[in-house]
């Protein structure tokens, strides 16, 4: 892995593309889906201490549906 690959790393929880139910709390083992545009194809189902160099710090978005396998949330981003 390249430098700048691991400098973007980050966890889901904190992460602007990790799509929740809509009351579900913020946490390591709370499962939702990637919303990144570029993974959002593959329906990537992951938990809060999930992670990848695609991270983008924010709040999680909330859709119904999120965290059902496989999620049948659209993405709200
Ligand atoms: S898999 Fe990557 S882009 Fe998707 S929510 Fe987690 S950190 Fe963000």
């Amino acid at each position: 892995m390249s430098q700048s690959n691991s400098d973007n790393w980050g966890q889901c929880l904190r992460c602007k593309w990790w799509q929740i139910e809509p009351d579900a709390a913020i946490e390591h083992q709370t499962t939702g889906l990637c919303i990144d545009e570029q993974l959002l194809p593959f329906r990537i189902r992951i938990t809060g201490n999930g992670g990848c160099n695609r991270f983008m710090e924010g709040e999680p978005a909330r859709a119904a549906g999120s965290s059902e396998r496989p999620p049948v949330a659209e993405a709200t981003r």
